[in-house]
Formats: structure tokens, sequence, C-alpha cells
């Protein structure tokens, strides 16, 4: 019932848009977020999305396809956030913190990261975001920290990433780090030459930024502002106001 009353709102809007009569505006930005929800029509609604989800996640939880990780594994991580987001954000693999909580970004790194969705003016609630690897990279015994993960691996999973994706449809999507972009795009680059453009997903717009695990290593107030200018770019994508205090700031 919901689309066929947005089509009613959409045409509402283009009437009083076109109209000479000034006594209501809607700005251009505001009327293209209303159309690019058009996009969703022919896909299942929110509660089909997040059941498919589901579907997806139950598969994950039970993998075996690595079996090295499978056994490692405290438990697989599979995403978290809005079935129907606009803005996706794909990382590497979970750390430790993450194979602990069952829940991608919220070590050190993580809160980075929520600390940049926030000051985009969002929650983590109304983004999504997703590894490209579902299980922790093992380590040796008793060597603390974290690996990234091989090529192998990241072709071994991949495709769970993939079935994310099309089911959730985000308009633009931030890859953060080369390991990343390497599983998205299957090639590895150099980050510096990489980040602040934007390149292509299967037609979604995707922006490449540097990890947050990199700001936290590199605390150079240069290297933070370059990830904080590509999410100003990822706002204007997605048609969003941005306010002088968020042109002004520095992560
Ligand atoms: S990393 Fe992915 S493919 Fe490998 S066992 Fe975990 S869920 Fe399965």
């Amino acid at each position: 019932m919901l689309q066929p009353a947005l089509s009613l709102v959409l045409e509402a809007l283009k009437e009083i848009r076109e109209s000479q009569e000034k006594t209501f505006r809607v700005s251009r930005a505001t009327l293209n977020r209303l159309l690019e929800s058009r996009r969703h029509q022919n896909v299942p609604d929110i509660a089909g999305r997040a059941a498919s989800l589901g579907r997806v996640r139950d598969r994950v939880c039970v993998c075996t396809k690595c079996p090295h990780l499978a056994r490692s594994r405290t438990q697989t991580v599979f995403g978290v956030g809005n079935p129907d987001a606009e803005l996706m954000f794909i990382g590497e693999a979970p750390g430790a913190d993450e194979d602990a909580r069952g829940e991608p970004f919220v070590g050190r790194a993580g809160q980075l990261l929520t600390r940049i969705i926030e000051t985009m003016g969002l929650s983590r609630d109304e983004v999504y975001i997703a590894n490209i690897l579902k299980c922790r990279p093992d380590m040796p015994k008793g060597t603390p920290g974290n690996r990234p993960p091989t090529p192998q691996e990241m072709q071994t999973c991949i495709g769970y990433l993939i079935e994310q994706i099309e089911i959730i449809q985000p308009r633009v999507m931030v890859a953060l780090g080369a390991t990343a972009v390497e599983g998205l795009l299957g090639a590895r680059g150099v980050m510096r030459e990489l980040r602040g453009k934007w390149h292509s997903y299967h037609d979604t717009p995707l922006m490449i930024t540097y990890h947050p695990s990199y700001l936290l290593r590199n605390q150079s107030p240069g290297e933070k502002r370059k990830v904080w200018e590509d999410m100003m770019a990822v706002l204007e994508e997605l048609d969003r106001p941005i306010s002088e205090r968020q042109r002004n700031y520095f992560l």
C-alpha cells in the first residue's frame, strides 16, 4: 500500500513545483530523494528484505567453506544496519572484538567509523555495515592482533556480500581500505590513488576511502581530513545537505 501512496505524493509534489503558485515549495533534493525511492518498487518491501537477509545470515552462521576459519571463529559476523539502507560501508574482515561480539566494526576502528557516520548526520541503524569476510582470519595460537584475509578466503566468502548488496540495493557504497577494494573490485591498488574518487560497483557509485584503523595508526590531521572530504562527497551523492559546521569539521 505504501508505493501507490508514494506515487500520489510524488505527483502532488511535481505539480506544486511546476505550478506558478509559490505558497508551497519542495526542494529539488527532496524530490530527487523521493524519486530515487521508486527504485525499490520492484523489490520486496523492507520486511521482505530483512527476511531475505535473515536467510543469507542463517547460511553464513553454519558455513564451513573455509574449514580453518570455521574451526577458529567464535561466531560469524554477518552485518548490521538497515535492510533498506541508502548507504553501505564495506570493510575487510572481523577482528578479535568483532569475533567476540558477532557485529562488524565494534572495536576502536569501529568506534571511529561510528563517529564518522554520526558526524555525517546518520546513525549506524540507518546505514548498513558489512565485511568482505564473515569469519575472523585465524592467527597462530597465542599471537595477538589480526591479519587481513587472503585472496583465496575473500574469493570463497564474497558471494555472501554480493547477496547482501543485491538485497539491500544501496544508492551509494563506501569501501574502507585496500582489502575491501580488492574484495569488491578484484584488484589491489594504491590507496592514495584510489581514494577520493568515484568508482562503480555494478552501476552503484562506490567511494573508496581509508580504513578507520589506518587513521588510528596515522594521526595526521591531513589524512583524517581526506576521509572526511570523501564522506562529504558521499553526502552530496545522496543529496543530503552539508552544514557549514560539517564542512569545517576535522575528524
Ligand atoms: S569466511 Fe565466509 S566462506 Fe569462509 S567459512 Fe566463514 S562464512 Fe564461510
